[in-house]
């Protein structure tokens, strides 16, 4: 499977439909790449427009010739991306009237043209609807990729014109493999970090991993978990103890302002509570009975932390609960 669209990681069932409909000559010139954000539908949608322009292996892209080259720098004139301009939510209908016109008058240069909207959700009514006809009927060598995590987020008349291909989460190993490729000298607990919360999705790794705010969710998660093993007193240590400077060093790092960036803090911090539960249960061999309890008690504990920080409960009294709990739960014996 390695040949068809080289540079794009897993997604075979994709990548195999996409190369078939290649091969026959018969690429739908409306596709909507569907699935969880992050996990590669750009990287797709860059794979095959290099499939449709490559000279040197046609229908599948080298990665290597000056076209390939072109296109992965974003220089290549046959190819355009319609996303929104850095900090827009959406894409205006001036660009998007633009990038159809020129659509209109392609091929520009080589053998196809290629308009990627990414993601098709940005689109404004008046840019979706700029892009109806042209969707409908586009000149022969056009061919329109539209990004979207669900059909349901598209104009009905935008999604009834696109053929829908499915991108789903990657195996675990394999996001490990893209994420080493990419930031290979990475911290090993941000690294454990990024691809325990990242749910299969290499390009949501890539970004926690590098969001300075992971770093100050792990260093809260360890003194949290030093705070629960020491007990009552190490909880109630005040504003200087550990874990309360931790907490508020995360939520200074969620960006977010006030309460909304310590239960963003106190969330995160759940979700790395339950990664360090997991691993610990996925080690050699069986659970044993008290070990399986302890973990039950522990995850237990973990989900109603969360419903409680979900139903806005006051953050560090939520986080206090947590600590007392866990440190009890800990001590779950197998009796
Ligand atoms: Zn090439």
């Amino acid at each position: 499977m390695t040949d068809l669209l080289p540079g794009l990681e897993g997604h075979e069932a994709a990548r195999r439909r996409l190369a078939t409909a290649l091969d026959r000559g018969r690429l739908p010139h409306a596709l909507a790449f569907v699935g969880p954000t992050g996990v590669g539908k750009a990287l797709a949608a860059r794979a095959l427009a290099r499939a449709l322009h490559c000279p040197e292996r046609p229908g599948r892209g080298c990665g290597a010739c000056r076209a390939c080259r072109r296109i992965d720098a974003g220089h290549h004139a046959g190819v355009e991306w319609l996303t929104p301009e850095d900090g827009a939510r959406s894409i205006p209908v001036e660009t998007t009237r633009r990038v159809r016109n020129r659509a209109l008058r392609a091929p520009l240069e080589g053998p196809a043209h290629v308009v990627i909207v990414d993601p098709a959700e940005a689109l404004t009514l008046q840019s979706a609807n700029a892009l109806l006809k042209v969707l409908e009927e586009p000149p022969p060598g056009v061919h329109f990729i539209l990004t979207c995590t669900s059909l349901r987020g598209l104009l009905p008349t935008i999604a009834s014109r696109c053929v829908p291909i499915r991108f789903g989460a990657l195996p675990a190993d394999l996001v490990a493999a893209i994420l080493d490729t990419q930031i290979p000298d990475l911290d090993p607990k941000t690294r454990a970090a990024a691809l325990g919360l990242c749910a299969g999705r290499p390009g949501e790794a890539i970004r926690r991993a590098r969001d300075p705010a992971v770093a100050a969710q792990v260093a809260l998660f360890e003194a949290a978990a030093r705070a629960s093993a020491q007990g009552p007193a190490a909880v109630f240590s005040g504003d200087g103890g550990e874990v309360w400077q931790a907490l508020s060093e995360a939520a200074k790092a969620t960006k977010l302002k006030g309460a909304a960036g310590e239960r963003a803090a106190a969330l995160g911090l759940v979700d790395l509570w339950v990664l360090d539960v997991r691993r610990r249960c996925t080690g050699e061999g069986p659970l044993s009975a008290g070990n399986a309890r302890r973990a039950a008690a522990a995850l237990a504990v973990l989900m109603d932390a969360r419903a409680a920080l979900d139903a806005n409960a006051q953050v560090r009294l939520a986080v206090e609960d947590l600590l007392l709990r866990m440190h009890e739960a800990a001590g779950c014996d197998a009796a």
